[in-house]
């Protein structure tokens, strides 16, 4: 039995999910497959993992497991959950967690249940599954969800039952209930009524192009809203409802005298998962002060008598930090929290009442063709903007300001596209060979990917040798992929190395790479390298626009320093032709030979929490080489000497071997039709040149031939991550 406080108590009486935990575990009882909608904040997450428990779904040998979209939510409805059964609940995520084996409860990013089920199929460690936040249509969640549509099925049938319980905050759950591949018999739908307050939604009359904030990167709104409302200790309005009245009158001033903001002008800032390390740049409360970019700005007029207690959300802030959104503000502020979308559904803070809706939405778009990638700002789904407005009305009528018009809101998509139609899919088709799914195109996906996506990653899988050559069809691939698609095209084994490939956790580019690193004891440098290129961003932005002339003379000096030890990690002569690798691999060596610390970061233009997520992967990744290939005995090795000219010599190879498919050969002289084709390069799929960015090591060497780890187009095509290759390697 479970013993609860009794606030948690008393909390937990008032959520809606509470008054249908008879319905939800007879239906649970009675099928092996139940979905739940719910309203965010209805109690979903946090009470229907303690009705299983209740129910004894823990107490045999399977425990209970619930699957979240994104690190933070699995990680704090851990603690939440711990907190209110007074017991131990665990998580895990890529690089930590605390389960034990007596463990009961278990919160996961979607990502972990995928591993698992490749080293049991049948996840006999769990009598019940729980995916949750269903409705952001996640490629794992898609793929997790086609996956156990076949496993509990398979589990009831050897007599270990099992139920899956998948859990939305919308009603549009069709993908899954009518989909008969996936479900022959359509499961349940259990809606749960919310207890939603009214919301009044006030839109702006006109949408301003150029001036509204909410796309501005969270930390500088944060800085913004601390200097216009400053709260201090012992500076705090005690007259609550006085200080209401006021905070609306000047908020009216507020939006009048709001600065413009070029909204070209930004950094990368994405939302989701595969992206979230780019927020890791995004300053806490305190280190913001330093910049001293106050004197600039004079647009805004600090009004002390307002306190805001600001607080940052997203990803990859550190726990600690996370948690204090739950907690009340200090005495007489009020709390103002500066969200991405974590806060649309995957968390409920308590207590908010007033949302202010940018409408916008940071997403990386790829060229499903060309793999060119980049970031743009759009606008959100109707489904996502009312999630945004319904959070204002938890605990009393809210309101929701929408910085754009109501025609505009008229004009925006019904519902977000799932994830999986926008990216491409090589790293789940190579998971999913690896667990037998060799008919990719069969798999019951909620939503299918495009017959190209599948295709394309197909074609490369088989280029680099983790799947066995289809026979041969005598057409083009690119034929293939513009007339029919033969099965046989789509239905390649998996090889004795892309098995390899599939059990290291990075992409099956970089997996390839990791599995020719043995060569002339080069795996340290490709473990180095590899886990270099997957982590985002690894130098600090110091091209950010400065708030005063100090900042950017502190800037200038930053960037130059930058430059100076760019140069110095790309070393010279032979090791100069790996590019912008060997500077990635010279950072990761100097920054762990004095020892992986802030001070070594700040210095030397690094960011400290990119360098520490190399370090964990590298640990990481040596542990994964190790157990495919013990023999070799690799380790992490802090005192790393750079690379042999043979070694060198090798990597490119190596690297050449995984970026295959991206090769740029440097347009000559001669074929110079148009002057924008100066120092540019072709590629096979573009029509357009390509170019190596003046921070690239290759910058001034231009070489004939060169690999890139991706596109990125910014002001314009750029490569990134370039490495030169030598003519006569070029097939
Ligand atoms: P759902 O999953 O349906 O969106 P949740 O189970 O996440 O709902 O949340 C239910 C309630 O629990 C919400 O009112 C939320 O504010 C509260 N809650 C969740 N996490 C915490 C926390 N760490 N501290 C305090 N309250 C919390
Ligand atoms: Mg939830």
């Amino acid at each position: 039995s479970v013993d609860r406080l009794p606030e948690i108590q008393d909390s937990r009486l008032r959520l809606p999910v509470l008054a249908e935990e008879q319905v939800i575990m007879e239906a649970v009882r009675e099928n092996s497959f139940v979905v739940l909608c719910g309203e965010t904040g209805s109690g979903k997450t946090t009470q229907v993992p303690q009705f299983l428990y209740e129910a004894g779904y823990a107490s045999g040998t399977g425990i209970i497991g619930v699957t979240e979209p994104r690190r933070v939510a699995a990680v704090s409805m851990s603690h939440r959950v711990a907190k209110e059964m007074n017991l131990v609940v665990s998580y895990q995520i890529r690089y930590e967690g605390n389960v034990t084996s007596d463990t009961k409860i278990k919160f996961m990013t979607d990502g972990v249940l995928l591993k698992e089920i490749q080293k049991d199929f049948l996840l006999q460690r769990y009598s019940v599954i729980i995916i949750d936040e269903a409705h952001e249509r996640s490629v794992y969640t898609d793929i997790l969800i086609g996956l156990l549509s076949r496993i509990v099925p398979l589990r009831n049938k050897k007599g270990l039952p099992m139920k899956l319980i998948v859990m939305s905050a919308t009603l549009r759950v069709e993908d899954f209930t009518e989909n008969r591949k996936l479900f022959p018999t359509p499961p349940p739908v259990i809606k749960v009524e919310a207890r939603q307050f009214p919301v009044s939604v006030h839109f702006n009359k006109r949408t301003p192009l150029e001036d509204y904030t909410g796309e501005a990167e969270v930390h500088s709104v944060c800085r913004r809203l601390r200097r216009a409302f400053p709260f201090r200790r012992g500076n705090t309005a005690t007259d609550y409802s006085d200080e209401m009245k006021k905070f609306k009158k000047a908020k009216h001033k507020r939006t009048v005298s709001l600065p413009r903001i070029d909204l070209d002008n930004y950094s990368a800032l994405p939302v989701d998962e595969g992206d979230e390390d780019r927020l890791a740049g995004i300053d806490d409360e305190g280190s913001d002060l330093e910049l001293g970019d106050d004197a600039a700005d004079t647009e805004e007029k600090a009004d002390p008598s307002l306190p805001l207690y600001v607080l940052p959300l997203y990803s990859l802030l550190a726990p600690e930090q996370q948690a204090k959104v739950f907690q009340p503000p200090p005495h007489g502020t009020r709390l103002c929290v500066v969200a991405t979308n974590v806060a649309e559904t995957s968390l409920t803070i308590p207590g908010i009442k007033y949302v202010v809706d940018c409408g916008r939405v940071k997403k990386r778009f790829y060229d499903r063709v060309t793999g060119v990638s980049s970031f743009k700002v759009s606008w959100t789904s109707q489904a996502s903007a009312n999630q945004r407005a319904g959070r204002s009305g938890r605990t009393e009528p809210g309101h929701c300001y929408r910085l754009y018009s109501s025609a505009v809101f008229g004009d925006f998509s019904l519902f977000s596209e799932a994830e999986i139609t926008r990216r491409p899919v090589e790293d789940l088709v190579l998971q999913m060979k690896d667990l037998n799914i060799d008919k990719v195109v069969n798999f019951p996906f909620p939503t299918t990917p495009s017959a190209e996506a599948l295709v394309a990653a197909e074609q490369l899988l088989v280029s680099l040798g983790a799947l066995e050559e289809p026979p041969r069809t005598g057409r083009s691939p690119l034929q293939i992929l513009y007339l029919t698609i033969p099965s046989s095209r789509l239905s390649c084994p998996i090889s004795p190395l892309g098995r390899a490939m599939a059990s290291f956790p990075v992409s099956p580019r970089y997996a390839k790479m990791l599995a020719l690193g043995k060569q002339q004891d080069c795996l340290p440098y490709v473990i180095a390298v590899v886990a270099a290129m997957t982590v985002r961003e690894i130098f600090e932005d110091l091209d950010r626009p400065a708030g005063s002339e100090d900042e950017s003379s502190k800037l200038a000096q930053r960037r130059a320093r930058l430059a100076q030890m760019r140069r110095l990690w790309a070393g010279q002569g032979a090791s100069l032709l790996l590019g912008d690798l060997m500077v990635l691999l010279g950072a990761v060596g100097a920054c762990e030979f004095a020892g992986c610390t802030l001070k070594f970061c700040e210095e030397n233009g690094l960011r400290y929490k990119a360098m520490l997520e190399i370090r964990r992967l590298r640990g990481q990744l040596t542990n994964a080489v190790n157990s495919v290939c013990p023999e070799v005995g690799v380790f992490v090795d802090c005192k790393m000497a750079p690379p042999t000219e043979s070694q060198v010599v090798c990597l490119r190879q190596i690297v050449l071997a995984g970026l295959g498919d991206h090769l740029a050969r440097r347009v000559q002289q001669e074929e110079l039709l148009d002057p924008k084709w100066r120092n540019g390069y072709k590629t096979p799929l573009l029509d357009e040149p390509v170019y190596i960015h003046p921070s690239s090591a290759l910058f001034k060497t231009l070489p004939q031939f060169v690999v890139y780890q991706e596109v990125l187009e910014t002001t314009k095509m750029y490569m990134r991550g370039v490495s030169a290759v030598e003519p006569e390697w070029v097939p």
